[in-house]
């Protein structure tokens, strides 16, 4: 067996530690060193020429590609089962290069109405001014109707896999098969899941986007974004004609403009990211920051499982507290999603869950105000546990109808469960349903 053979070889928990970094081509460094650096020397001029001539790969220019940055696009890739990633800036960059991508010069997207509030705004209120149009799907949860919704100018469809944060969960296979006989991709944001409890390729996904700022590098100190392809997906139709747009960059030697799929074939979408969206718009993810989700995804499955354990038990001390009136998480029994969660969630059901404030405003207010424990903030995905009122701050964009079409009652809590002791986390909540229930 080559030694490459034996590497590709190895389970989930040795990549994550492993993938993408060599200690032999880093000066025998273990940890993966930070390269700090805005660009890098040419050797000659021939090596000049074959840069730009993509006849070599190497390093040019940050913007475009770092030793750092390398290594964990490459040990994400392995993780996903991708054949390549592209680390950017942010996860509002992962997301809004890849639709940029697909639907550049106009056209539509077909989406689902659980979102991240900030893809929910922006699908409202930005793209459009792009000429890019979002459907909201009234299908999803039934695809076999789900081609009724796709459009001759309909681009690809859009969704989340655990969604944020009502922790919807869809039929990935059978909305990807309506979606390939259409001739469209499939992106979906796995944010929520990440790797360790979700493989959207395995499901039929063409594309994953991450915000690797939450659960994915999860110690709420960095801001970074993750595009993925899985190769399969054939762009060179009529509905993208911006894959089959030849360059001069990418001429061949003689001198014939080619267009990605001819240069990267393997490759074509987050290619035409790199050097088209990443080297023209520019939102480059620091080498710090890929340093920092590095070191982060070396816990992943250990963070993700305790999570899920400790977001389990809070879903099942707030389903036996009578001061709440619901409680979303799919690892519970009566959960709508509980069948597709025992299908396609082996691992379990990550760290986000939502309940329903059972009291008026005003004991909402000083529950959330008696927290002593969890974190009062916007972010998931963390060391930490953290609470937020989401109607009312990280969807609080959303307006009263696309509430409702959100399934985001006003009373709703989210909790982002983190690592403490769960005992812990449970004795916060209950005091706080104490002081906010003993005012009136
Ligand atoms: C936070 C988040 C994003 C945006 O990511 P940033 O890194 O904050 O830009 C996108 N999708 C989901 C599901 C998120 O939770």
């Amino acid at each position: 067996m080559s030694e490459e053979t034996k590497k590709a070889a190895y389970r989930f928990d040795t990549q994550k530690v492993r993938a993408g970094y060599e200690p032999k081509d880093h000066k025998y460094a273990v940890s993966p060193p930070i390269y700090q650096t805005a660009s890098y020397d040419f050797r000659d001029v021939e090596n000049a020429k074959n840069l730009f001539s993509f006849k070599e790969q190497g390093f040019l220019y940050t913007r475009v590609g770092n030793p750092t940055v390398a290594v964990l696009e490459e040990r994400v890739r392995v993780l996903e089962g991708a054949a390549a990633a592209i680390g950017v800036a942010s996860g509002m960059a992962a997301i809004s290069y890849t639709l940029l991508n697909l639907a550049e010069g106009g056209g539509r997207i077909l989406t689902s109405p659980f979102l991240y509030g900030g893809s929910a705004d922006s699908f409202k209120k930005i793209y459009p001014k792009f000429g890019i149009h979002f459907d909201i799907a009234k299908n999803l949860e039934h695809p076999e109707k789900l081609g009724e919704e796709i459009w001759p100018d309909t681009k690809a469809i859009y969704i989340e896999s655990i969604s944020n944060p009502n922790t919807v969960l869809l039929d990935l296979d059978a909305i990807s098969k309506v979606a390939h006989e259409h001739g469209i991709p499939v992106v979906v944001d796995n944010t929520v899941a990440t790797p360790y409890l979700y493989h959207p390729f395995a499901h039929g996904a063409d594309i994953v986007v991450y915000s690797a700022t939450k659960g994915l590098s999860g110690h709420g100190n960095l801001i970074a974004g993750l595009i993925l392809e899985s190769g399969t997906f054939d762009y060179k139709t009529e509905k993208f004609p911006q894959f089959s747009e030849k360059y001069y960059t990418l001429r061949d030697e003689s001198g014939t403009y080619r267009s990605f799929p001819e240069v990267f074939p393997e490759a074509p979408f987050t290619a035409r990211i790199r050097f088209n969206y990443l080297n023209y718009f520019g939102a480059a993810l620091s080498p710090f920051d890929a340093y920092l989700s590095i070191v982060g995804l070396e816990t992943l499955s250990e963070r993700l499982s305790k999570q899920s354990e400790n977001a389990h038990k809070l879903a099942l001390y707030l389903s036996s507290n009578e001061k709440v009136e619901w409680v979303r998480y799919p690892a519970l029994e009566e959960s709508p999603y509980h069948q597709l969660y025992k299908r396609d969630f082996e691992k379990g059901a990550g760290g986000l869950l939502s309940f329903g404030f059972k009291g008026n405003e005003k004991q909402k207010e000083a529950f959330l105000n008696a927290i002593e424990l969890f974190h009062y903030h916007v972010n998931i995905g963390d060391a930490r546990s953290l609470i937020v009122n989401s109607p009312q701050t990280t969807h609080g964009e959303l307006d009263d109808q696309e509430k409702a079409a959100a399934d985001i009652p006003e009373n709703l809590i989210r909790i982002s469960a983190g690592l403490e002791d769960s005992d812990d986390l449970i004795a916060d909540l209950e005091q706080a349903f104490q002081k906010a229930f003993s005012i009136n």
